[in-house]
């Protein structure tokens, strides 16, 4: 069996700095540290990190509770009133925001004071998308054609479209191609990170040549998931691998190239394991 590991695989330099800044804090243990949502979307990681003394806050009441406290606004963001809350309630803000989700949440601003009406193309359900709408005042999410129909938009508005990091760089043209013919007047600011850019490229050269592909992370990480997605067009036998008892039910022959990609929050202590197992048992 031959193993091929993508280049890209594993933390990107958005997750690894939340989590060396997040551990800083809390081998400081100077007094309780709060997240907001989850710091990012890899249990493994953040049961790690609640082992070491991390608090996650999800509901607005117990967000609305939090004074005087230190609190670390995960990758994704979170949304503009939930921070001026925080801010409010005097609270201290470690800002982890991933400088690609911030550089769009100033994007939608500015294009809203100019009247634009903004189009996020995305998952209306995922974090990092509500954490963007929050920034404008006419906003839309996109995330397929059905969405695109259902629009009620003024065919002459000016129009800004942007993008969630981490979406499949080939749907979300599909979509603009689809936008920029009922909306002469769009501009389009293609916010998909370098990272989720070029690990999606290489797992779709490696799908397109390799057997079986294997792609670690979690089933709660965006960007993990797309990458399965785009392997699975390219390689029927593509499979997602949260951890070592995935591998339990998978076969892969001796003769087969085995490719083998992470998303954005896979550890590398956990591709090292994946990648000890596969040798050893198939
Ligand atoms: Fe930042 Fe991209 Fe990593 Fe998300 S995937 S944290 S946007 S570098």
């Amino acid at each position: 069996m031959k193993l091929i590991v993508a280049k890209n695989a594993g933390f990107c330099f958005g997750v690894r700095r939340a989590i060396e800044e997040t551990q800083k804090l809390l081998h400081s243990k100077k007094k309780s540290i709060y997240s907001i949502g989850s710091l990012i979307h890899n249990e493994i990681v953040i049961n790690k990190l609640k082992e070491e003394g991390l608090i996650e806050i999800n509901d607005l009441d117990d967000i609305n509770n939090l004074k005087n406290e230190t609190v670390i606004i995960r990758t994704h963001g979170v949304e503009k009133k939930i921070k001026e809350l925080l801010i409010n309630n005097g609270n201290e803000i470690i800002d982890l925001t991933c400088p690609f989700v911030s550089k769009i949440h100033e994007i939608v601003d500015k294009y809203t004071n100019d009247s634009y009406t903004i189009i996020v193309i995305g998952d209306k359900n995922h974090p990092e998308v509500k954490g963007i709408v929050s920034y404008g005042r006419d906003v839309y999410i996109v995330s397929n054609e059905d969405d695109i129909s259902a629009l009620n938009i003024p065919r002459n508005n000016k129009i800004l479209a942007v993008f969630q990091t981490t979406i499949n760089s080939g749907n979300a043209e599909k979509l603009v191609d689809i936008l920029s013919k009922i909306y002469y007047n769009i501009k389009v600011v293609n916010t998909i990170c370098n990272t989720t850019r070029d690990r999606q490229e290489e797992v779709v050269s490696l799908a397109k040549v390799l057997d079986v592909m294997l792609i670690i992370g979690s089933k709660t990480s965006s960007n993990t998931m797309k990458l399965f997605e785009i392997a699975k067009r390219y390689c029927d036998k593509t499979y997602l691998i949260t951890d070592k008892t995935s591998l339990n039910s998978i076969k892969i022959n001796k003769n087969e190239k085995v490719g083998v990609s992470a998303g954005a929050s896979t550890p590398q202590y956990l591709i090292e394991e994946i990648l000890t197992n596969v040798r050893n048992e198939f």
